[in-house]
């Protein structure tokens, strides 16, 4: 039978209500005549309470007792799903990562998936089980230990069953009808786009959208999944959401087409640094090693060979940051006056593959924010994305601004 991969986000599971609203419309689909994966996330809030736990417990855990911990949202939704699904008459039955095995690297708290081996869960399909509702966002290591995906990741595990069983579609069930032009709860002209194409999406995914993790748009695109993000809360057509696809399928281009934010972005300086050869090296070594995912990187002009050195990345990581600093600078690897962090920043960001071929976009965004009054404290570019940090109360200014600029709540052709 063909297999369909439905996920269900932390809103859609939120509670027994929800977690029904959820399994009729999986019946739906395997009254259809699909066999349906299901992917569940823990209920909405559950992952943020488990890791204010850990971090209450120890500030600078250990990445492998934090998955053990935050894991286990999921598995509470797996098994209420499937026993839900029982309840409405329909053969289900749940699944931790481990028992798929979904395998993973090492890299706990943001582990990659290496294997998903169908056998197991195809041998219950074979005997009449018409639903798997798998865990989402967990895996397991070589060395037999609980991983997770970094946050959003139960996207992934979707897109990846959906790889791996050749599921005909993967649908993502939100608490949003689809891809906007930029988050819906921050600026109301927003505009739902019906398609998008994978390199956008995955640019406003890796700059703070979180409707998409971001990995699970580069397997999608990879191992060419059907994709679409659709709202769990209204009846839903074939047609209806979102779908993630090939450039060449969209006809409608737009220079700028999404605005994506960050609120998760620590401005941190190194003050007065030796502007030396191997200087950056030194820096960005340890920090890498500590696990630090440095974003933007300034480096200021200097004077009389010093200079002060800027580096963005996750709030979470600034204790891992400065604790890295203050080591490579007690080993004498580096030295600084004083390191300081700023964590009131965001960075937002305008996308569009059309800035390939149009020049000025980025003038346009300074322009913007200059006449709003607000401060750009770092930028940088690629060749489809411009991003700035400002200081955190402009950010929803700033977007709606810039919404507005880029004319997105129109469509051109
Ligand atoms: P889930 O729990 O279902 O995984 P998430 O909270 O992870 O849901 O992602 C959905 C949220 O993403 C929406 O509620 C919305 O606020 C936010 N979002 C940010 N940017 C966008 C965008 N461009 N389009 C749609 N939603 C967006
Ligand atoms: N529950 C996890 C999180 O909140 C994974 C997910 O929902 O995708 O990050
Ligand atoms: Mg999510």
């Amino acid at each position: 039978m063909p297999v369909l991969v439905m996920k269900f986000g932390g809103t859609s599971v939120a509670t027994l209500d929800r977690i029904r609203r959820a399994a009729k419309r999986v019946g739906v689909e395997v009254a259809k005549g699909y066999d349906v994966i299901v992917i569940v996330s823990a209920m909405a809030g559950k992952t943020n309470e488990l890791v204010g736990w850990v971090n209450e417990t120890s500030p600078l855990y250990d990445a492998r007792e934090y998955d053990a911990v935050v894991s286990s949202g999921e598995n509470v939704t797996a098994g209420l799903m499937a026993l839900t699904l029982q309840e409405m008459d329909v053969p289900a039955r749940s699944w931790q990562g481990w028992q798929v095995p979904l395998k993973t690297t090492s890299q706990h708290a943001s582990a990659r998936i290496t294997e998903i081996p169908p056998d197991n869960i195809n041998a219950k399909f074979a005997e009449g089980m018409r639903v798997a509702v798998v865990a989402g966002f967990q895996g397991i290591s070589d060395e037999g230990r609980i991983t997770t995906l970094g946050r959003g990741g139960s996207d992934t595990t979707a897109v990846a069953f959906a790889a791996a069983f050749d599921a005909e579609r993967c649908d993502i069930y939100t608490d949003v009808d689809g891809v906007y032009t930029t988050d819906p709860r921050i600026c109301e002209k927003a505009r739902k786009l019906d398609k998008i194409a994978f390199e956008e999406m995955l640019e406003l995914a890796s700059l703070g959208a979180k409707v998409l993790q971001t990995r699970s748009v580069e397997l999608a695109l990879r191992y060419n999944v059907k994709l679409r993000v659709v709202s769990s809360f209204e009846e839903q057509s074939d047609e209806a959401g979102t779908l993630v696809c090939d450039e060449e399928e969209i006809m409608e281009l737009n220079v700028v087409s999404g605005v994506a934010y960050s609120r998760d972005e620590a401005k941190m300086t190194l003050i007065s640094v030796a502007d030396r050869p191997g200087i950056a090296a030194a820096i960005f070594g340890p920090l890498s090693e500590a696990g630090v995912n440095v974003d933007m990187i300034v480096q200021n002009i200097s004077e009389e060979g010093r200079t002060d050195m800027t580096f963005s990345c996750p709030t979470d990581q600034v204790a891992r940051a400065e604790k890295a600093m203050i080591d490579a600078k007690s080993s004498g690897d580096i030295n600084f006056h004083d390191i300081v962090a700023d964590t009131n920043v965001a960075k937002v960001s305008v996308v569009g593959i059309g800035m390939r071929s149009h020049a000025g976009v980025a003038a346009k965004m300074f322009q913007v924010l200059s006449d709003e009054g607000i401060n750009i404290k770092v930028i940088t570019t690629s060749e489809i994305k411009i991003s700035v940090l400002i200081d955190r109360k402009y950010m929803e200014l700033a977007v709606q601004a810039l919404h507005d600029a880029f004319e997105l709540e129109k469509a051109t052709v």
